[in-house]
């Protein structure tokens, strides 16, 4: 019989804009037995809507500094100005009870976590164009245009990395997304445990 194995550690990063938060949530709402979602720290603002300790755990600078002083974070990257990073304490917890834990994390903290965590299975998302990408940020309604401007460059420069990735996957129908993300991850239990 195959064993299933223990959990595995997944990141799932894309474009700003490109819908990867609406796959976690559902990813999440589908099968929230089989995953646990990394809450991680930022010093960005919350958005309207965005509460602490949901979306994100909204921290200064100086608390974020000090999380990193105090080896507290599995890795942080700064994105547009602000510090983004992920609790150590929570992805252990939730990988010792057999959960796949996901990571949704912009490319220099996914780039360090496979290099802590070889077995880290890598996913980008990307929206089907590039106009769809810039109508979605727009869209939201929920930054302003300097801010927009901002995470297109930062797109475009991470665009350089997507070779790194494991998976790419192209957000056109959600459902069909999740789909996808969540077999991709099945298939990966039977290839980590045969290594
Ligand atoms: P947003 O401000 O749109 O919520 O997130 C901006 C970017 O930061 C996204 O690409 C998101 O995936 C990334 N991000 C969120 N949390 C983390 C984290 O803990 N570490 C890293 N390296 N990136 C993160």
């Amino acid at each position: 019989m195959i064993q299933k194995s223990k959990g595995i550690l997944i990141v799932l990063s894309g474009f700003s804009g490109s819908g990867k938060g609406t796959i976690m949530k559902e990813l999440m709402k589908k099968y929230s037995d089989q995953y646990a979602l990394s809450i991680s720290a930022t010093t960005r603002s919350p958005r309207p809507g965005e509460t602490d300790g949901v979306e994100y755990f909204f921290r200064t600078k100086e608390q974020f500094e000090k999380m990193i002083a105090d080896d507290e974070l599995i890795e942080y990257a700064k994105y547009v100005d602000n510090y983004y990073g992920t609790p150590k304490a929570y992805v252990e917890e939730q990988l010792a009870a057999g959960k796949d834990v996901i990571l949704e994390i912009e490319i220099q903290g996914a780039l360090k976590v496979k290099e802590k965590f070889p077995d880290t299975l890598l996913m980008f998302v990307t929206p089907p164009s590039a106009e769809e990408l810039k109508s979605r940020l727009v869209g939201r309604g929920t930054e302003e245009m300097s801010v927009i401007e901002s995470r297109l460059s930062r797109a475009v420069e991470e665009a350089q990395g997507i070779e790194a990735y494991d998976y790419l996957i192209v957000n056109d129908k959600l459902d069909a997304c999740v789909e996808e993300v969540h077999s991709i991850i099945h298939n990966e239990h039977f290839r980590v445990s045969r290594n």
